[in-house]
């Protein structure tokens, strides 16, 4: 069983992670959208709203999980039997960033990181530019799933 980790804050979930987690999970048997949560970190949406819009937005995949973690994520994968961590890249920004951290959880584990590029016309989507337009009212609605709805 090929098992991967798609690690993040989706804070909140975005047509960016959408993007990434659809054609990823062509490439697995299972793929667990993985919700970090750090204690010392302020969210915009807590735990439990970040995981209902993605509940809602994959209730329809059968080889999509959710679950949440604290702790590092290569322990994570190993509590969960996941050989892989699937990260998306939208720069070369996201690239430093990524490679230091696939360079650290290889010296860690076994755990191999799978990248996958943005479609083109998403790479500009983060969910930190979504938080800026909610804070401010905005039209947010053209960045994030059908699910991700705030009242
Ligand atoms: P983190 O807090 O770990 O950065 P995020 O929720 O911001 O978590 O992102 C999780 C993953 O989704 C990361 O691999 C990030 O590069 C990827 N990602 C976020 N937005 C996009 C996007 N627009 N296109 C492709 N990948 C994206």
């Amino acid at each position: 069983m090929r098992r991967a980790i798609f690690p993040g804050s989706f804070d909140p979930l975005t047509l960016g992670h959408y993007d990434i987690i659809q054609r990823g999970v062509t490439l697995f048997d299972e793929l667990i959208i993985a919700i970090g949560s750090n204690a010392e970190k302020k969210y915009m949406f807590d735990l439990e709203r970040r995981m209902q819009f993605i509940k809602a937005a994959f209730e329809l995949e059968p080889k999509i999980k959710v679950h949440t973690y604290e702790g590092l994520t290569v322990d994570f994968c190993k509590k969960m039997n996941a050989q892989f961590i699937l990260r998306g890249l939208r720069n070369p920004a996201d690239f430093e960033f990524e490679k230091a951290i696939a360079h650290t959880n290889r010296k860690l584990s076994e755990i191999e990181t799978v990248f996958l590029l943005t479609s083109s016309g998403k790479s500009y989507i983060s969910s930190s530019i979504v938080r800026d337009v909610i804070r401010h009212g905005g039209d947010y609605t053209g960045l994030v799933p059908d699910s991700v709805r705030i009242s």
